[in-house]
């Protein structure tokens, strides 16, 4: 580690205490940096990555609501708008019990480099709120809903703040938020993005995660000559990106083995086929049930229940070519990716973010793997609510092929852009340095054009 970056170090775990994600997010991207810093002296002097860590705005603010029973509930919720030097704060609302603001900081840092790398004008933030969503009626969802965003109202816009979903915050709560937006405001805006197609949403919105995941390891497999056809590959998690993660591959015409949920894991030897993918869409979408029915209804299929005192997730031990872990933050530790690379995986596309832990990391770097992060990896989702922003600014829907191959070739673009930085700084094959570098130089190169703000 340089001098200046432990020095820096020092000062954010002093400055932002009990934060431990968000000193592991700026850790990572000041290691990455600390060529550039070196090389361009101007960032240090105009101290822009101290000024990128220290968000502009952070708004906390009370969630009261009345149960199905009658009794009062409180809720934190929560708006980091991070950096909003290329464009309005862009980024997701969670909803999870283990929500804090350390966690919203590391997720609002993480997607000012993200939105960077899409091409397309929008600066970083993200929200939520420690609400869960899970057995609650859709009635007390609403409720919340409504509540959290008559405060929200206040601070956005659709040229200040625009949240999308997250963990926990589907197609149901953005119908439940904008409707109480448009109540409050008296207008109809593109203030939030993954509305319904009827009211203003985008075509491929909801699949777009996990499909540019999948574009971005297709993209990686070919500069070694190789596609995602015929490979076994193990997704985690079960909600919006791992399903569209998995369809994607059957497209491509992968083999998708695994899912998750918080509750356990499935392995399904002979391949999650499109009608058992049917099937977990209407498990997680519809009856919001657990992933264990899956195993209940196929044959042959492989349950293990998520046993909080062993030290590795049984799911990253499978036999595969391809990992796309697709459920939250630090799901793979070093005994994980001990297993991954051990077992043969050589490609991991991380549909979450930052679902690797830095030890997990090192080891997939060490190996020469191919490993894209989720800043890259992940960006489509983001990369289409730019394109839903674009639509509603036109007042126009584009077809799902007009928005699809927007999506392929913004993946194509931000794959190519990692290698370049990569490659200008001396760390060739290095996906993490590569993104770090090319969404710090757009956002930094803007905030020293817009002086100290
Ligand atoms: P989602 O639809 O709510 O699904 C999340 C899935 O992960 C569920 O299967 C959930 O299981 C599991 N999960 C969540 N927290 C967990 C935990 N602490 N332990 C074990 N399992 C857990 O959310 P999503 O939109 O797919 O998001 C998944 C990841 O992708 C997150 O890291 C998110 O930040 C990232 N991401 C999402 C988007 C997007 O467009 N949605 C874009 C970029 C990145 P349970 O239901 O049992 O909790």
């Amino acid at each position: 580690m340089s001098e200046y970056v432990s020095q820096l170090m020092a000062w954010v775990q002093a400055k932002n205490p009990a934060e431990p994600e968000f000193h592991q997010a700026v850790q990572e991207v000041a290691d990455s940096l600390a060529l550039v810093l070196e090389r361009h002296t101007e960032y240090r002097a105009a101290k822009v990555l101290e000024r990128i860590i220290e968000p502009e705005r952070v708004i906390m603010f009370r969630v009261p609501w009345v149960d199905d029973q009658g009794t009062v509930q409180i809720n934190k919720g929560f708006r980091i708008e991070m950096n909003s030097a290329i464009g309005p704060y862009k980024g997701g609302l969670r909803f999870h019990p283990s929500v804090n603001l350390g966690i919203l900081k590391f997720l609002a840092f993480e997607q000012v480099f993200k939105n960077a790398l899409t091409t397309l004008p929008m600066g970083g933030g993200k929200g939520g709120s420690d609400f869960d969503p899970k057995g609650k009626s859709d009635n007390e969802v609403m409720r919340f809903c409504q509540s959290f965003m008559t405060e929200l109202s206040r601070h956005i816009g659709n040229n200040t703040d625009i949240p999308a979903g997250d963990i926990g915050v589907g197609g149901r709560e953005i119908g439940f938020m904008f409707g109480q937006y448009k109540k409050i405001r008296n207008e109809f805006t593109g203030v939030l993005t993954g509305k319904g197609l009827n009211w203003g949403g985008s075509l491929i919105r909801p699949e777009a995660t996990g499909y540019g995941a999948v574009y971005f390891a297709a993209e990686m497999l070919e500069t070694r000559g190789e596609t995602l056809k015929g490979k076994t590959c193990l997704v985690s998690g079960s909600g919006n990106v791992a399903q569209y993660t998995c369809e994607k591959l059957l497209d491509l015409g992968a083999k998708p083995v695994t899912l998750s949920d918080s509750g356990g894991v499935i392995y399904d030897k002979d391949g999650i086929d499109r009608e058992k993918l049917a099937f977990v869409m209407d498990l997680k979408n519809v009856r919001r049930g657990r992933i264990k029915e899956y195993a209940d209804k196929h044959k042959g299929v492989e349950y293990t229940a998520t046993d909080a005192s062993l030290d590795h997730n049984p799911l990253w031990s499978y036999k595969a070519e391809c990992a796309f872990p697709s459920a939250t933050q630090n799901e793979i530790n070093h005994v994980d990716a001990k297993y991954l690379l051990d077992n043969g995986v050589y490609v991991v596309s991380e549909g979450a973010n930052m679902p690797s832990t830095p030890e997990a990391v090192h080891a997939f770097l060490e190996n020469k793997i191919l490993y894209g992060p989720g800043k890259a990896a992940n960006a489509g989702g983001v990369a289409v609510s730019g394109l839903e922003m674009a639509q509603n600014s036109m007042r126009y829907s584009w077809t799902r092929e007009e928005v699809d191959n927007r999506l392929q070739l913004i993946m194509k673009n931000i794959h190519q852009a990692c290698i370049d930085a990569s490659e200008r700084f001396d760390r060739k094959g290095n996906y993490v340095d590569g993104a770090n570098i090319a969404g710090f130089l757009k956002v930094a190169d803007s905030m020293i054009d817009q002086g100290v703000v």
